[in-house]
């Protein structure tokens, strides 16, 4: 299967498949015990916390350990720790901000824009983010068995004009690499399907996903490879998730990353400089800023989009054209991301 030339000395990872599953199933799970190992208790925060039943707490105990200590305003504990907040009822803020549904044509599937189609391929994450903009997408519906993945492909195959395929989520890589690789193999067996992407927050989170069996698949397969990272802050990034991204930069993965602008965690024209430099220090490119998508329980991320706009523009400022990440916002049923532009300048 290799279409990939002589074969080269690749560096090999020293992480097992045990190792990120076992971090995985190990994740973080109560407010309690989040706040204890940020060295904080509950009356250094606001009123009561209650996470919603049906999006629990859930951090990797790697991702906590970034968290600094007694910090109550620190902006990687604030992208997981539940707030009474999340309870509000705000108007415009609903369960299915994106209304994708009618861009569904088969379960599992959604073909929004000319060209790609995105798969719900995984119904859990390695982190729950209060933030996220699926915490009420009814996964049930949307994983994916191999007779729902028979109609995917039957889709797919008499569609020429889709030639890329994007695994989301939930997170893709929370699945194991016996299905993912399956999944891969099938989907490759179109024809003109050209490019895979996988967007995934598994490497920042748990840098060991990046396990040998996964770039096995990669070695194998015919497709160009995009790997879109989560990160939101510069403190998410350290050595383990450069070691881990490197082995997929060897094998001409292209590395790019999205983020939300989220109140209190990156909504600062320097904060989000920061984040540009330290992801293209490891080659990793700045490609969305996302404004927040308007879920219920995550309005209180929310900022205007004049104040994001002044941000952007400073932002604009601040680095090479290249490490300016676009930000968009997702319209309803726009045909593709709206990119928002930065205010009228304003020179004086
Ligand atoms: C964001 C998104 C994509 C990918 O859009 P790009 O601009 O190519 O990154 C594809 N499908 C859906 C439904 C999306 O929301
Ligand atoms: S990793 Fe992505 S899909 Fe999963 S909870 Fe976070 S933002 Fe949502």
């Amino acid at each position: 299967m290799a279409q990939k030339g002589p074969m080269i000395t690749r560096t090999a990872p020293t992480w097992h498949t045990q190792d990120w599953q076992n971090q995985l199933s190990n994740a973080i799970s109560s407010v309690a015990e989040l706040l204890e190992l940020a060295d904080l208790n509950s009356q250094d925060l606001p009123a009561q916390l209650k996470a919603h039943q049906d999006f629990p707490v859930k951090v990797p105990r790697a991702f906590a350990r970034k968290i600094e200590k007694g910090n109550p305003r620190d902006p990687l504990l604030l992208q997981v720790l539940p707030t009474h907040q999340e309870l509000n009822t705000v108007p415009g803020f609903g369960n299915d901000p994106l209304q994708e549904a009618q861009f569904t044509p088969v379960p599992g599937l959604i073909h929004k824009y000319r060209g790609r189609v995105l798969l719900t391929t995984s119904t859990t994450c390695a982190i729950n983010c209060r933030y996220c903009f699926r915490r009420h997408f009814p996964y049930s519906e949307h994983r994916i068995s191999q007779s729902q993945m028979d109609r995917i492909l039957e889709y797919l195959r008499q569609d020429p004009s889709i030639n890329e395929i994007i695994f989301s989520g939930g997170d893709p890589l929370a699945t194991s690499n016996t299905r993912f690789g399956q999944w891969v193999q099938q989907l490759e067996a179109v024809p003109h399907i050209k490019r895979l992407r996988v967007h995934t927050r598994l490497p920042v989170m748990i840098p060991e996903r990046i396990d040998s069996q996964l770039l096995n698949i990669i070695d194998n397969s015919r497709c160009q490879w995009v790997f879109v990272v989560h990160c939101n802050h510069h403190n998410e990034l350290d050595t383990a998730f450069h070691q881990a991204i490197k082995l997929l930069q060897v094998r001409n993965v292209q590395l790019l990353n999205q983020s939300v602008l989220l109140k209190g965690v990156n909504d600062n024209a320097c904060i989000l400089a920061a984040l540009s430099e330290t992801l293209f220090q490891m080659q990793v490119l700045p490609y969305y800023l996302h404004l927040l998508d308007p879920v219920a329980g995550a309005a209180h991320f929310d900022i205007s989009e004049t104040r994001a706009q002044s941000i952007y523009q400073e932002l604009l400022g601040l680095l090479p054209g290249y490490l300016v990440p676009t930000m968009v916002r997702e319209t309803p049923q726009a045909l593709s991301k709206t990119p928002i532009c930065p205010e009228k300048q304003n020179v004086s």
